[in-house]
Order: structure tokens, then sequence, then C-alpha cells
């Protein structure tokens, strides 16, 4: 006999079951006192009431029948009528919205597949052009999708190379992907050159603002400055936007667009010989969370501009004296210049892996990064409340490394360091898959 969780012969009691989901957080990230900086963006208390309020009142309905749910219809056609018009779209821009950043990008790559098949019958072997910052979800597209992912260098400055790109294009390829920003150094891309590219060349030009674009915006807003990445750039052909990141929505909600109709067309699915019936989907899903939809409206409509500039200047707030924070610590330094609120950092005395594991010590997640190694931050509104806290913990976890060169080559962070430079990537990648094989167990 094992224990392996059965499902209970009798229920258990509402009160009971709610109590036992509160303690089982005990031992999760402390997001809410700004230890972490990704997976959560944490607003305020009165935002997440609203938020999960909208998400519960359509925690049954399924945005998969727009004719059952107009009231769903409606609002997806909002989210992303909001979005476009925030990005600069006019009335031709359209899109879907979808259960997050990866999906968005699996279907834009979808969509421009689908494309060159019915413009460019010729291209038997389709590919693709990106920067070797861009985010994962386009590997993973173009491992589920058949395309061919050509990669192209970041410059000293961490912005992919447009020069790169002009000589990686061959009769093959179809699409060219810059990020707005890029996740891993949180730099824009030089969108414009890429765009005229795509557009001299007859190609598609997708950018990548999962992260930036519901914050670009403001921050330009503010007064930074922040080079034109959406459609405000002519040849840009769509744009990927996550609500459930600086939308502040609830997980789920993400928002894909394209420069017209006709491309968007390319990403729908339809299938007509089913005994269930006709069958046609706008995205990868089949169900589709009505709560997700309904909870990403009232973010918007619920903050407005007002509160998307605002929040914006919280997160610049903090930045600016977590950067003030950093010149005083001698060693560290800023990777390029980031955009708005996602940075990375490094340690003069290569002491990243070390000080994350000091920090993770004191409940700060910092996520290492390689290539070059790195500590990752990515600022929510209400990490202004605990900047000092912050930063005074760093100070001392780069002092105690520093007196203590073991916790640099020892330990947890020697192995971190090893995986990020180990020549085998097949040995680093069946790593990754062993991890997820025991991680679910
Ligand atoms: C988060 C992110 C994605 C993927 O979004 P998910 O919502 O995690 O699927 C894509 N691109 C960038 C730049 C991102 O930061």
């Amino acid at each position: 006999m094992t224990d392996r969780p059965m499902i209970p012969e009798r229920g258990t009691g509402k009160d009971q079951l709610l109590a036992e989901l509160a303690a089982m957080k005990a031992n999760d990230a402390d997001w809410r006192h700004g230890r972490t900086f990704s997976l959560v963006y944490n607003v305020s208390e009165e935002h997440e009431d609203l938020v999960k309020r909208a998400y519960g009142l359509y925690l049954a309905e399924n945005g998969l029948s727009p004719i059952a749910f107009p009231s769903l219809r409606k609002m997806e056609t909002e989210v992303v009528a909001m979005t476009a018009a925030m990005l600069h779209g006019d009335e031709s821009v359209v899109g879907s919205m979808t259960s997050g950043g990866t999906e968005s990008i699996l279907m834009a790559m979808k969509a421009y597949r689908e494309w060159a098949r019915a413009t460019k019958p010729q291209i038997a072997n389709p590919e693709v052009i990106l920067p070797v910052s861009a985010h994962p979800a386009f590997e993973k597209a173009a491992h589920y999708l058949g395309l061919t992912n050509v990669h192209i260098p970041v410059g000293d400055d961490f912005r992919a190379d447009v020069a790169a790109a002009r000589d990686a294009i061959t009769l093959n390829t179809i699409l060219i992907v810059g990020s707005a920003p890029g996740y891993p150094a949180g730099v824009i891309d030089p969108i414009g050159d890429l765009a005229a590219l795509a557009a001299e060349r007859g190609l598609g030009m997708h950018v990548d603002a999962c992260l930036g674009g519901f914050c670009l915006p403001w921050v330009r807003q503010l007064g930074y400055p922040v080079a034109d990445f959406d459609f405000a750039v002519p040849g840009v052909t769509s744009i990927s936007a996550d609500v459930h990141k600086y939308g502040y929505a609830a997980k789920g909600a993400s928002t894909i667009l394209y420069r017209d109709a006709e491309l968007r067309r390319h990403m729908f699915y339809a299938y007509t010989e089913w005994p269930g019936g006709l069958y046609g989907t706008p995205t990868m899903t089949g169900a589709r969370p009505g709560g997700a939809i309904a909870a990403a409206w009232a973010a918007m409509r619920g903050l407005g501009r007002e509160g998307y500039l605002a929040l914006a200047k919280r997160i610049m707030d903090a930045r600016e004296r977590i950067f003030e924070g950093f010149a005083t610590i001698p060693g560290i330094e800023i990777l390029g210049t980031p955009a708005m609120g996602v940075f990375a950092f490094r340690h003069a005395g290569g002491g990243e892996f070390a000080i994350a594991e000091a920090m993770d010590e004191r409940g700060w997640k910092l996520d290492r990064q390689q290539n070059p190694t790195a500590l990752h931050m990515m600022l929510s509104p209400a990490h202004l409340d605990f900047v000092d806290e912050f930063l005074a913990d760093l100070r001392a976890c780069v002092a105690l490394v520093e007196a203590e060169p073991a916790r640099v080559t020892d330990g947890a962070a020697a192995m971190y360091g090893a995986m990020a430079t180990m020549p085998d990537r097949g040995v680093v990648g069946d790593f990754v898959l062993d991890f997820l094989d025991g991680v679910w167990r």
C-alpha cells in the first residue's frame, strides 16, 4: 500500500479546505512583501479584490462560445481594442485574447506560417530571424510548428544586431522578431531598423511586448526615453502584450494583435467534419476561461490611464532608488540601458550566483541568468515599499560573498555556474527534463 492521494470517499468541509489552502501557502515565495521579482505583479489589496471579484463573476462562463456569452465577446473585443489604441494601432488593427504570452507568441508564429504557405508557396522550410535574447516561447513555437529559428547575436548594449539580421535573411525567411523589452536585460531591440528591414524584404515583423506593452507607454509619458516600438513603427505587423503582467489582470490573459484582419485570419482554425458540429477557434485552446477575460477587462477599466501612469511611476521611483543604491555598492554593474523596471546586474568579482544564494537565505528570490552570468529583477509597484530592506540585504550579501570566496567556488552557486558554462548543452537539457520529471511526482 502506498499513500498516494486519492479522491476522498466523502467530501471535505469548505471551511477546512479553505484553511488548508491558506496554510499550504506558508512555504511559498513571499511576494506580498516584495520578495519575488518575477511571477507576480503586485499592485494593492484593493486592486486584487476587484480582479478577484470580476474573475469570480465569470468563473463558469466559457469564452469558447461568443454566441452563448455575448458579454465575454464584448469584453474581449474591448480589451483588444483598448490595447491596440494604447499601442498606436489604427482601426484596422485586430486581435484576440490568449491564455498568456507563450500562447500569443505561438499564435503569431502559426499565423506567419500559414501566411507564408498562402502567399509564398515556394518556401518549403520557413525561417524566423530572432535575437538570442528573445523569449523561449519562440523556440517552443518553432518546435511545435516545424519552423526554423535563425538566431542573431545582441551587441554590447544587449540589443539585437541589425546588421546580423540583414545577413541572416535568406529566400526562406518569413519573419523577424524583436522584443520591447527583452526579458534578460530589459532593453528594447532596435524595432524601427528591424521593421524597416522586414518591410523592405516583404517579411513579417513581430514585436514581443509581452512584458513592455502595458508599461512602456506610461514610462514614456513619465518622460523617460522610450524609442517607438509599436504600431507607430511602419513595418511592424503584429504585437504580443500580456495583460497578466503589467496590465495587472489575473493570470491567463494576454493579447495578440495584428496590423490587419487578413493576417489574423491565418491564426484562426476551423474544422468542418466533426459529428459534434462545425468547430472553429481563434487561438490554441478550446475552452477559454471567462474569468480571465472579465478580470482583464476589469483591471484595465478599473485602473484607467491615470492608474497605469501612477503605477509606472511607483515602479520607476523604485528603480531610481535601487540604481542609486547599486551605485554605492562597489562591483555592482547594470547590464545595458534598461527601458523600464526590468533589468539585470552583475558583480565584478563574478559572485552573482553566490550573492543570489545569500539573498535566498534572506527570502529574496533573484533569478539567475547566463550568457552573461547576471541576476535578474522585475519590479512591481509594491516593491517601492521594500527598497530599503532590499538594498540593505544586498549590501550585506555582497560583503559576505567578498569576505568568503568559498561561497563562489563551492556548493550550489558553483553548480549553477557550471550549468551556465557547460559546453554540452544536451546534458544540461537532460538535467532540465529530469527536473520536470521529478518535480511533479
Ligand atoms: C513573460 C514573457 C513571455 C511569455 O509570457 P507567459 O505569459 O509567461 O507565457 C514572452 N515574452 C516576454 C518578453 C516575456 O517577458
